[in-house]
């Protein structure tokens, strides 16, 4: 395997950076590959072509200038010393140039390395044997020609404006007869000679012809034997058709690599410099990936690594996964990578040409959106820190502390969890669904008529009585609490939600609520809490239209009774009574001990017929008790129906008055008034 060191040129190739133009000029004659490197401390820097010369022909150049101040610096193509020359050729073609600088591994200037240099070395299966020049002459270049007493400086003119490196030179029969080229202008200049002369003074002559039929192999060898770059191609009627020049001929030897798909394939690279997104091209060469083409948007962003390894682009390990992933797939998933600070989205693809791989890599810039994410990344990061914090807040209240928007809980604090068993927020969404779901049905406190709506629905209480029951799950056992809701923020629909566990307190205040309004021998309401209901009642009706009526009950003879059996069991029939009552009246009838042994009855959305029916009822239920050792028990009902202009007073007068004549009329009798 023949590598690009085994074939580099290195005599009198290069000058230094603080060398004049004359200097660069000379050395070029003298080492007669048309080309000198500029160097700066072994680092080559720029190069300098008998092109260039050719150009400052009409541009004034004060050749005793240094090089710098024509050095045009464009992109420096290099080659590591170690890649092999078929490598080297793609280089060359696929960056348009003919000579590559040659570098070491440290970058220091080694010598070049030219194209013909280059063709002379392929290795003979890279020619096509049977290759003739009309394969490559199918666009033929117009031939420029001049006279033979055309001036040196016009013919060069001629070539500047048509960007060709030599023109061939007609006699008075438009025979061809010679050729002027660059490297021509390059040793005039070198001379300092009058430019003021014929073509036909400086001519190469006889100009070397070859037939379009002839074999490229051949024709190489020729060129190499007569150490010249172009040749003329004439047709069968030895007509002047084409130059060709060795450069063709390296362009289109890539033709042996698949029917000048290389040629195609450099159209399709320069179609891809107009893409915005970065390509490269990696290839392996003598064991090491290169990359060996970089469109111009990849130079730009990372500047100029061809002929670098890719690892000086792509982390080793990052890239070898990538590399192994695409070998085995051909092609990549899009890949999130950093280069250089830059973030990209990748993809790659693999192709398998002539034993080589090649890689192709695409990169998207996304940097823009990925900074973005980062910086939303960061956003999330801090917002999570102070989430942490208020997690450790809500974790050390003894309360149970939730936030929520209402029915779906956001978070919780560990007393949550303990309450009510579970070990996640899930988890207790799986078992018990909701809060308002766990909240105890029952009249002394609050629950929702509609779960989804339960915090508007408490927010319409008073403080007093954002009160709820739940079964704390670990004693099984129902707790109060005070709910209170303080919204998260103005422009949050979430509240945090704090329940004070108040169980003892409740237990103690309904102690004292029952004691206050319950009789406590009989267990019904007492007088008071009875007046209170009536308020009520009254209100309802006057504002309704509603009617209710109340029943007057009094023991007949009690005080006889209590003389004949005593008080205790006096206490007994009491409690009789008021059971038996209890038990035959609705849940909404409000039953209480009027005073002694009188009771009292409210029956809400009650006629004066229908409460003189019950009272009927009730007095022959009462009769029908049984008392050991006594013969019976009877009472007198005085009953009353609301009308328009009652008030308390007047209303309970007329039961009592009822009451009265069922006293006066023998008793065990109903009344109303
Ligand atoms: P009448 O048929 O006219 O109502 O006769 P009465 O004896 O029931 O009426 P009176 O008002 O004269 O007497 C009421 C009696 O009720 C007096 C009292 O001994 C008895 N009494 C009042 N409260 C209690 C009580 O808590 N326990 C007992 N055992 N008796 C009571
Ligand atoms: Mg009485
Ligand atoms: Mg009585």
């Amino acid at each position: 395997m023949l590598l690009v060191k085994d074939i580099v040129l290195n005599e009198d190739i290069s000058v230094n950076l603080e060398s004049t133009i004359n200097e660069a000029i000379y050395t070029m004659c003298k080492n007669g590959q048309g080309v000198v490197v500029i160097v700066s401390n072994d680092i080559p820097i720029g190069i300098l072509t008998e092109r260039d010369i050719l150009y400052s022909i009409n541009n004034d150049v004060d050749y005793s200038a240094k090089v710098s101040t024509i050095l045009d610096l464009k992109t420096l193509i290099t080659v590591n010393e170690r890649r092999t020359i078929e490598y080297a050729l793609h280089l060359l073609i696929d960056n348009n140039i003919r000579r590559l600088v040659v570098v070491n591994d440290k970058n220091i200037f080694v010598g070049i390395m030219t194209q013909d240099v280059l063709i002379k070395h392929l290795e003979d299966d890279s020619y096509h044997t049977n290759l003739m020049i009309s394969h490559f002459i199918q666009t033929p270049k117009e031939i420029i020609t001049v006279a033979l007493d055309t001036n040196v400086r016009d013919a060069f003119n001629i070539m500047n404006e048509n960007n060709i490196g030599s023109i061939v030179v007609e006699d008075n029969d438009e025979k061809p007869v010679g050729i002027v080229t660059e490297r021509d202008a390059l040793y005039l200049i070198n001379k300092k000679s009058d430019m003021n002369i014929k073509v036909e003074e400086v001519m190469s002559h006889p100009i070397i012809c070859v037939s379009e039929y002839d074999k490229v192999v051949d024709v190489v060898h020729l060129m190499d034997d007569e150490h010249i770059r172009r040749v003329l191609i004439l047709d069968q009627n030895d007509k002047p058709k084409s130059i060709i020049t060795i450069r063709d001929i390296a362009q289109n030897l890539k033709g042996n690599y698949g029917e000048l798909l290389e040629v195609k394939l450099k159209n399709v690279k320069k179609t891809l410099n107009y893409i915005g997104e970065s390509i490269l091209e990696i290839v392996e060469d003598n064991e090491e990936q290169v990359i060996q083409w970089m469109n111009d948007k990849a130079l730009s962003n990372f500047g100029n690594y061809i002929d670098k390894t890719v690892q000086e682009l792509i982390k080793t390990e990052i890239w070898n996964s990538i590399y192994n992933k695409v070998k085995d797939q051909e092609r990549s998933e899009r890949i999130k990578i950093n280069i250089r600070g830059y973030h990209f989205e990748m993809v790659c693809s693999y192709h398998f040409v002539k034993n080589k791989e090649t890689i192709l890599i695409i990169l998207r810039d996304i940097s823009d959106f990925e900074n973005a994410l980062i910086d939303a990344n960061k956003r999330s990061e801090e917002l999570t820190s102070e989430l942490n914090i208020l997690q450790g807040v809500m974790d050390q209240q003894n309360n149970i502390v939730l936030v929520s928007d209402g029915f779906d809980i956001i978070s919780v604090n560990k007393k949550f969890y303990d309450f009510f068993q579970v070990e996640s927020l899930n988890e207790f969404k799986k078992d018990l669904k909701s809060l308002p779901e766990t909240f105890i049905s029952h009249k002394n406190f609050f629950s929702p008529e509609d779960n989804k709506n339960w915090i508007e629905e408490i927010l319409r209480l008073s403080q007093k009585d954002r009160v709820v029951s739940i079964v704390e799950l670990k004693s099984v056992e129902p707790k109060a609490f005070t709910v209170q809701l303080n919204k998260l923020s103005s422009d949050n629909t979430n509240y945090v939600v704090t329940l004070t566990d108040i169980t003892d307190l409740k237990l103690e205040s309904q102690k004292h609520y029952y004691n206050a309004t319950h009789d406590n021998l009989t267990n019904i309401f007492n007088r008071a809490f009875f007046l209170d209901a009536l308020k009520e009642e009254f209100e309802k009706a006057k504002r309704y239209h509603s009617i209710f009526s109340i029943i007057l009950l009094d023991i007949d003879h009690f005080k006889t009774f209590n003389d004949k059996y005593g008080h205790l069991k006096g206490d007994e029939v009491l409690k009789r009574i008021a059971k038996t009552v209890y038990d035959n009246v609705r849940k909404s009838d409000i039953f209480a001990r009027w005073g002694g042994e009188e009771f009292i009855l409210l029956l809400p959305e009650t006629s004066l017929e229908k409460a003189e029916l019950l009272a009927e009822n009730l007095r022959k239920k009462i009769e029908n008790i049984e008392i050991k050792g006594i013969h019976k028990v009877t009472s007198s009902f005085g009953v009353a129906e609301y009308s328009d202009g009652d008030d308390r007073d007047s209303l309970i007068n007329r039961a009592d008055e009822a009451l009265y004549t069922a006293k006066g009329t023998g008793r065990n009798c109903v009344q109303s008034k």
